[in-house]
């Protein structure tokens, strides 16, 4: 079953899964075999190691995990805001296509996983810049150990969720239902808005959430974030990347088949 699913080019679009046409076990075979994945949990598994073999007490390496715990949905958010939606990387040669890369392949077409995931190139040592300083503020290498694995495994349940906000299901749970509604209207109905992944108390307090479409207009920017034809004009190192002008909506996507 595990390869038949892999093989399955029916749930893929080019050479990735394409959430839009995938079901939920499915996902969680796509998931737990994909190699940034599995690199995240070997990763927590040496963040383990580390910190038992480290040891000390329980209290600085249970105030850490809080400590990353609190801090991380406000980090996730302020990058999603002011970096990924902010208009600068694609303005210069040098960060046009970590820009493309990071965020606006995924606004371009939701669904496709390869572009969701973010790389462990940019997203590792984003996450051991955050936590590691941290943890060794409170308790040394072991509470660095144990927050840089927090971290790490908040981001694996990050990007499940993340995937399930984009996969072609409704989900049975009511909380997960709602936040996967504030989700897609992020990338179908207003993009400066419901920043947060799994918890949009950061967009609460800082005024960026919305409840429905009713409570936002429509963003005309909402799949190409601002790197429209005239700007790629002026800046085409996105464009030349992509090997095609920037798309208004996503290639033969319905909207409506995304709708919670
Ligand atoms: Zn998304
Ligand atoms: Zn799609
Ligand atoms: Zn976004």
């Amino acid at each position: 079953m595990i390869t038949k699913t892999l093989k399955n080019s029916s749930i893929r679009t080019g050479r990735s899964f394409d959430l839009g046409k995938m079901n939920l076990s499915q996902l969680w075979i796509a998931y737990l075999t994909y190699p940034t994945i599995l690199l995240y949990f070997a990763l927590v598994a040496c963040s383990f190691t580390v910190m038992a073999y480290t040891w000390t007490t329980l209290a600085p390496v249970a105030v850490s995990i809080g400590a990353v715990m609190l801090v991380y949905p406000l980090v996730w958010y302020a990058i999603h805001r002011f970096i990924l939606h902010g208009r600068f990387l694609y303005r210069m040669k040098w960060s046009a296509s970590l820009w493309k890369r990071i965020h606006f392949d995924h606004h371009q077409d939701p669904h496709l996983l390869d572009v969701l995931f973010g790389s462990p190139l940019n997203t590792i040592p984003t996450i051991a810049i955050v936590t590691i300083p941290i943890g060794y503020a409170i308790g040394g290498m072991p509470a660095a150990a144990a927050a840089f694995g927090a971290g790490l495994t908040i981001t694996c349940i990050y990007e499940f969720f993340h995937c399930i906000q984009h996969l072609n299901y409704k989900p049975r749970m009511s909380w997960i239902q709602r936040m996967k509604q504030r989700h897609v209207l992020h990338h179908f109905h207003n993009e400066n808005g419901n920043y947060g992944i799994t918890s949009f108390v950061a967009d609460r307090l800082f005024r960026s959430y919305y409840r429905d479409a009713r409570g936002c207009p429509r963003s005309p920017t909402v799949f190409n974030l601002g790197y429209d034809v005239k700007e790629a004009q002026q800046y085409p190192w996105v464009m030349e990347e992509t090997g095609a002008p920037p798309r208004d909506r996503p290639d033969g996507a319905n909207p409506t088949r995304n709708a919670a």
